[in-house]
């Protein structure tokens, strides 16, 4: 950023640095689980599950992208260290041991749900002091509510399917 440009930004950078780099060990986690899930999960509508589950894996990883170009135009530095992820992740990482088709869609409800908070926070905190990081964090949030419907929405098919059984 150019000089004017820091001057404009009405808040704790430092802060805000720290919580974009949470927010950004988050998207990778997300991508992975995401990712892996697809070529783990197993049962009734894999092909469908599997579908939305990459669709949603490369969101995560643009997200990722967002977040890392945000970061060094802030003047930061994106976590290097993949084993990073893990010290500052807000939601975390869940192994997908059980690899049937609802405790996959679970698990990703979860870390959506956990992600819709994270932006929520991050919304409010720059909506005053820094519009441009602002508009980011509203896109990828509006996209973390377009997650959580979509992996609902098969959940409730994947439910459907299994009474009418
Ligand atoms: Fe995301
Ligand atoms: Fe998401
Ligand atoms: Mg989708």
């Amino acid at each position: 950023m150019g000089t004017k440009a820091i001057e404009t930004l009405d808040m704790d950078v430092d802060k805000l640095l720290e919580l974009l780099n949470k927010a950004f060990a988050d998207e990778w986690l997300a991508y992975y689980q995401y990712w892996i899930g697809a070529k783990v999960v197993k049962g009734p509508m894999k092909e469908a599950v599997i579908g939305e589950l990459l669709e949603h894996a490369t969101e995560e990883l643009r997200h990722a992208d967002m977040l890392a170009e945000r970061i060094l135009q802030l003047g930061g530095t994106p976590l290097l260290e993949p084993k990073d992820w893990y010290d500052h992740t807000e939601c975390g990482y869940e192994v997908p041991s059980d690899d049937f088709v609802a405790a996959i869609l679970g698990q990703n409800i979860k870390a959506e749900q956990c992600a819709i908070d994270v932006y929520k926070k991050l919304l409010t905190l720059t909506k005053e002091g820094d519009p441009v990081t602002y508009r980011i964090i509203l896109e990828i949030f509006e996209d973390e509510l377009e997650h959580e419907e979509d992996l609902q929405s098969l959940l409730e098919d994947f439910e459907l399917l299994r009474k009418k059984s």
